[in-house]
């Protein structure tokens, strides 16, 4: 391997580099210069690196530039995962070109989707001829198949419209669905063109999913030399690394409920007034074992029946809760509805076993018949669903899950009857990753770099790198750093807490907040994203401020009222305007200038005490004698908690306040962990009277 030349790699982005002749805003930056340097010292060194990097420092061209200097100089192909759509979207349409301007020479990089993304040729062409099985998505797959004729890529996010979930799940690509080189269409097939062009490219931009799609494939035996779902690999960078644990969490998560189900039985086979549809029909009639299809109807009644009597042992477990863990605690109420998981398991499984009969009955010369490639794809789905049932019991033998079930509501439809509006899905979801990431990622690759505005939790990796598996790792072979942002947050940042404040758990905290938030919204006119752990304590808030505001200029917005993206594209817009927030806001906005000048937090963001996931894992570090709080709680929280700050400064001259209304920060002891987090600026712990006025004078002076 030839190593990277670290300092000539520097020298494009240092004063007198290429980029410094190239750009007429060029200003040095550093800690980009640094940050460079030590990724590239972890690609010659084979190393894996976590490298926080503040807002401003500019990761992207740091990782980049040695990336592509890497993947260019050893002929080898570097993979660039994100969190989001949006990242990828800047690295393909702006930073890789703007670097290889830089680099002054053009490199082959190609941006990967899942392959769900994607028109598959021959499952479009078979649904739109057998258009009425489907009368409901009728219009929309012609719509889909006329788009089709003049694209050029198949993909979902090129169409000119949203197709619904329905119709396009009918028509995409699916992996067991694929006939491979079998397929008619396999020449012009838009999953393989962009195989091909992956298979050639210098870099590929793919997301964490897809990634840990692929990873999952090497680990069960596809191995790493050959290629999966992506060409081998042996150098990952991760940008948006904060978000590892929960997309591997996610992606290692197995879910069934009555929906899901249907979508998997209904294509298979259905019978109304009298007629029977569906693949099992079409692949009766290739069959020797045709006669078999007459259980079918029966069978499929078995399972409806199965699955609302599952739902009806869930609502007795439950007794009002939204979700429930199956653990020690919980084991002996649980056990009716594990006597229906099992019913419906054996009821799904009779059902798998007639169709795989009626498949063998096919001849050879008839197995290419597109619907046995359908059915297969279905079995496959249906198969993981009994698996998971199945292991509802034995929850105390498979101790690195966590099992558990949530009630939920569908919103009122003249279509459905009161009691069809529940639902309940069973959830298995692992306990811990680190293990997964340790020996499917780290210890498989040459390096791994992972970069993120938030890795640490304050100054300490020890809480990122013991939940994605690198404290497993040889510590000579991990780099965890950090690059401060280069903002001038000690100027341009006030931290200000409410010191007359009731404690978060009072109950005289709500109306406190209600009283609060208008005043401090006056104060700062506007230009303030509120942001909550609770969307009940957001509803209720935002309900009182938009009558006390009454007369305000600006918008007083909620998340729910619209599209996030519109939400904020209308806060973008609207200078003096308010969004009350909760969840993927804490990470998701990213608003330079004016319109944003003040973030309040209104309790520091701890995980709540019941979701299932956290106690589990809390649990565990409690069986081995560890501290949950300060071990995954404070931790946890004070990322979080850096997300949220980190909203406020995007650009080097944005200037504002964060207020958090939540004194627990300067009252409690842990509250130091939170505060030392952030970076130096002024800091006032004073009354709410006195407080607003001082933000007034911060924002307007
Ligand atoms: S090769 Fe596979 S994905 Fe492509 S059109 Fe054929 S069946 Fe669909």
């Amino acid at each position: 391997m030839e190593k990277i030349d670290i300092e000539e790699a520097a020298f494009f982005i240092e004063n007198g580099g290429a980029l410094s002749i190239q750009s007429d805003t060029y200003e040095e930056r550093p800690v980009q210069v640094e940050l460079l340097k030590n990724i590239a010292d972890g690609f010659n060194r084979g190393l894996i690196g976590a490298f926080e990097a503040g807002t401003g420092v500019g990761k992207s061209y740091a990782y980049l530039i040695p990336s592509i200097l890497w993947a260019v100089k050893n002929k080898e192909r570097v993979i660039i995962s994100t969190g989001t759509i949006n990242l990828q979207q800047q690295l393909c349409e702006k930073d890789i070109p703007a670097v290889e301007k830089i680099l002054g020479q053009k490199i082959k990089f190609v941006l990967v989707k899942g392959r769900q993304n994607y028109i598959c040729k021959r499952r479009l062409m078979e649904t739109s001829s057998v258009l009425d099985l489907f009368e409901d998505e009728t219009a929309e797959i012609k719509r889909i198949a006329d788009w089709e004729e003049t694209c050029s890529t198949g993909s979902k996010s090129d169409m000119t419209f949203m197709p619904t979930d329905n119709a396009w799940t009918k028509v995409n690509s699916e992996s067991d669905a694929c006939m491979g080189k079998r397929c008619p269409f396999f020449n012009e097939c838009y999953v393989m063109k962009v195989r091909k062009e992956a298979a050639s490219a210098n870099l590929i931009v793919v997301n964490h999913h897809l990634l840990f799609a692929d990873i999952e494939t090497r680990m069960n035996g596809a191995g790493y030399e050959d290629a999966s779902v992506l060409p081998p690999y042996k150098r990952i960078v991760f940008d948006e690394a904060h978000g590892i644990e929960a997309a591997a969490t996610s992606f290692f998560s197995e879910s069934l409920n009555r929906f899901k189900i249907n979508k998997l039985i209904f294509p298979m086979y259905r019978k109304r007034k009298g007629t029977e549809y569906g693949h099992l029909c079409s692949i009766a009639v290739f069959s020797k074992n045709d006669d078999k299809l007459e259980e079918a109807y029966d069978l499929t009644n078995k399972i409806k029946t199965a699955m609302l009597n599952l739902e009806i042992a869930a609502k007795d477990l439950m007794r009002g809760e939204y979700t429930l863990r199956l653990c020690q605690a919980t084991a002996r109420d649980f056990g009716p509805f594990l006597v229906c998981t099992q019913a419906l398991a054996e009821a799904l499984g009779n059902f798998v076993n007639l169709v795989r009969l009626i498949m063998d009955g096919v001849s050879d010369e008839d197995k290419d018949v597109p619907c046995m490639w359908e059915a297969k794809a279905i079995l496959r789905r249906l198969d993981m669903s009994v698996i998971l049932l199945k292991n509802f019991s034995l929850w105390d033998e498979k101790k690195e899950n966590v099992y558990w079930i949530q009630q939920k509501r569908l919103p009122p439809d003249y279509n459905r009857s009161e009691t069809d509006l529940d639902y309940v899905t069973l959830t298995q979801t692992p306990l811990d990753i680190s293990g997964l990431m340790q020996s499917g990622v780290f210890e498989e690759m040459s390096s791994v770099i992972c970069t993120s505005a938030t890795l640490a939790a304050g100054k300490d990796f020890s809480y990122w790198c013991k939940r994605t598996g690198l404290s497993f790792l040889d510590p000579d072979r991990v780099s965890c750093k950090s690059f401060a942002s280069p903002f001038p947050y000690d100027k341009n940042m006030l931290f200000a807490v409410a010191s007359d404040a009731p404690l978060s758990n009072q109950s005289e905290f709500q109306p406190w907040i209600e009283m609060a938030i208008p005043r401090l919204i006056k104060a700062a006119e506007g230009r303030t994203l509120v942001l909550f752990t609770s969307y009940e304590s957001l509803k209720s808030a935002h309900k009182t401020c938009v009558s006390v505001l009454r007369g305000f200029k600006g918008l007083i917005m909620k998340q729910g009222d619209d599209d996030n993206s519109k939400l904020l594209e209308r806060f973008k817009n609207d200078n003096e305007s308010v969004l009350f927030a909760t969840d993927s806001f804490w990470q998701g906005v990213d608003i330079p200038g004016e319109s944003l000048s003040q973030v309040i937090i209104v309790k520091l963001p701890f995980s709540v005490p019941n979701d299932p996931v956290f106690m589990a894992r809390s649990e565990a570090i409690e069986k081995r004698g560890g501290s949950s709080f300060m071990e995954l709680s404070v931790p946890e929280a004070v990322i979080k908690f850096r997300q949220g700050t980190g909203r406020l400064i995007r650009r080097s001259d944005d200037k504002g306040v964060v207020t958090v209304l939540d004194k627990r920060i300067y009252e409690k002891r842990y509250g130091a962990s939170f505060v030392n987090s952030l970076y130096e600026c002024k800091k006032v712990y004073e009354p709410l009277q006195e407080l607003t006025e001082k933000i007034k004078r911060f924002i307007f002076d």
